[in-house]
């Protein structure tokens, strides 16, 4: 069997898909040795386009573009769904449902990640429709149990602005990093046992030297949770062996 061929709907920004990219390739190449490299498309999109449809509203035509996508990667060859974003996860179910491929929707590997480490109670950072809006938050709860809190509304602005002006741009800033590092410490005073990166540019920000909690980078989680999609039961001589796909 030869490995699955991973979809990726990725532009979202594309400084957080080239991480993807780069996370799936060289995980691909420890798992299969040699110089083996993951098989994948990538969609990119104009995020230009994209975050002024959001901070419009607009969500109807951003599902509609998404939709668009997967359809084009169904149609490529791939075997599964990767939106390389967590505030995009907002229309999963509609993306989902619009193809006839998994989609492998990012809150769920970064759960089982924090289940996994034995936590349960997550601060959660990313942009303000993903920290106020329940697609995300209310996935984590329901479907995984656990409580999630998220910063004060200043503080939201401030993680929000930064991902916008900053991060997607390639813009990477020591006093957002020290403001970063700030709300992180008033999650933890009120109680937050890690917390959750739910933004895929907020890795190129900070890491685990920022935090004294625990901290579930979601680019990496959602990159390797698709490279076990898709080798699942591959070895390195491309003969299929009996390993559970996640
Ligand atoms: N990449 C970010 C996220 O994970 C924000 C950009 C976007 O709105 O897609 O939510």
């Amino acid at each position: 069997m030869r490995p699955k061929v991973i979809g990726l709907i990725g532009g979202m920004s594309w400084e957080s898909s080239a991480e993807y990219y780069r996370i799936i390739n060289r995980a691909a190449r420890e798992r299969l040795g040699g110089v083996h490299s993951a098989r994948s498309l990538m969609w990119s999109v104009d995020f230009g386009e994209i975050e002024r449809l959001q901070h419009a509203g607009e969500w109807a035509a951003l599902e509609a573009e998404m939709v668009v996508a997967a359809r084009r990667l169904e149609a490529g060859g791939a075997d599964v769904v990767v939106i390389c974003t967590n505030t995009m996860h907002r229309m999963a179910d509609a993306v989902a449902a619009a193809v006839s491929i998994p989609l492998l929707h990012i809150a769920d590997p970064t759960a089982a990640a924090v289940k996994a480490a034995g936590l349960s109670r997550i601060g959660l950072l990313g942009t303000v429709f993903t920290m106020e809006q329940d697609f995300y938050k209310g996935r984590l709860a329901a479907r995984h149990g656990l409580e999630v809190l998220v910063p004060d509304a200043e503080d939201r602005r401030v993680i929000h602005d930064v991902i916008y002006r900053e991060l997607v741009a390639g813009v990477v800033r020591d006093e957002s990093r020290a403001a970063y590092r700030a709300v992180i410490a008033r999650l933890a005073e009120r109680g937050a046992e890690a917390v959750i990166l739910g933004c895929t540019e907020i890795m190129l920000l900070i890491g685990p030297a920022d935090s004294a909690l625990p901290l579930f980078d979601t680019t990496a989680l959602h990159a390797l949770a698709a490279v076990d999609f898709s080798l699942g039961g591959v070895d390195a001589a491309g003969n299929s062996f009996d390993k559970p796909i996640s």
